[in-house]
């Protein structure tokens, strides 16, 4: 664990007491992977956080928001968008002996991911990950029913007059545009 990353906070000043409790409000700069394919977090810009941590038999109890800007393109008429997101986190981060004990029964397959308490600190940086990231569309949208960009000429539906169409002179349609016609009817 790196301690000088800004996602590892110290447990040093929470009783391992059941029922303790501490808050760990941050804000600092995106790193540079935040996202998917087509929108993600700026890197550089804000990531607020404000988390209460609590200690559970367990481990440590993290809950809280995080809050980011977006900025991406519309998967269908290629404009930039720009949105704020606020996503909840709540994940328990397992005292190393518990997590040991739950790998020794060998019930739980995927105990070995188990997020784990190392040396009084906990690495927020793949919660905070998760939490935003698993939330980003593949395919985001400026509007739910962008009608995207006409696929002759490539212009956005949304500039375009209402009776938009291209006229269609070009010999080699023509003859596709027959013989689709043929086989339609064919079809029928
Ligand atoms: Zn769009
Ligand atoms: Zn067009």
């Amino acid at each position: 664990m790196d301690l000088r990353s800004p996602f590892v906070v110290s447990l040093i000043p929470l009783p391992r007491q059941e029922g303790s409790h501490m808050t760990w409000e941050e804000e600092f700069a995106a790193p540079g992977d935040l996202g998917v394919e087509l929108i993600g977090v700026p890197e550089g810009s804000p990531v607020q956080v404000s988390l209460s941590l609590q200690s559970v038999s367990e481990g440590v109890w993290v809950s809280g928001q995080v809050h980011v800007n977006l900025s991406g393109r519309c998967s269908r008429c290629l404009r930039d968008l720009e949105e704020e997101r606020t996503e909840s986190i709540g994940e328990l981060i397992f005292y190393p002996e518990r997590k040991a004990a739950i790998l020794d029964l060998g019930e739980d397959e995927d105990a070995e991911d188990l997020p784990v308490i190392v040396d009084d600190h906990i690495d927020l940086e793949p919660i905070i990950r998760d939490a935003i990231v698993l939330g980003l569309p593949f395919q985001p949208l400026c509007r739910p029913d962008c009608p995207g960009l006409c696929s002759e000429c490539g212009q956005r539906w949304d500039d375009l007059p209402e009776d938009h169409h291209h006229e269609h002179t070009n010999p080699t349609f023509d003859v596709l545009e027959g013989i689709r016609t043929q086989l339609e009817a064919e079809q029928a």
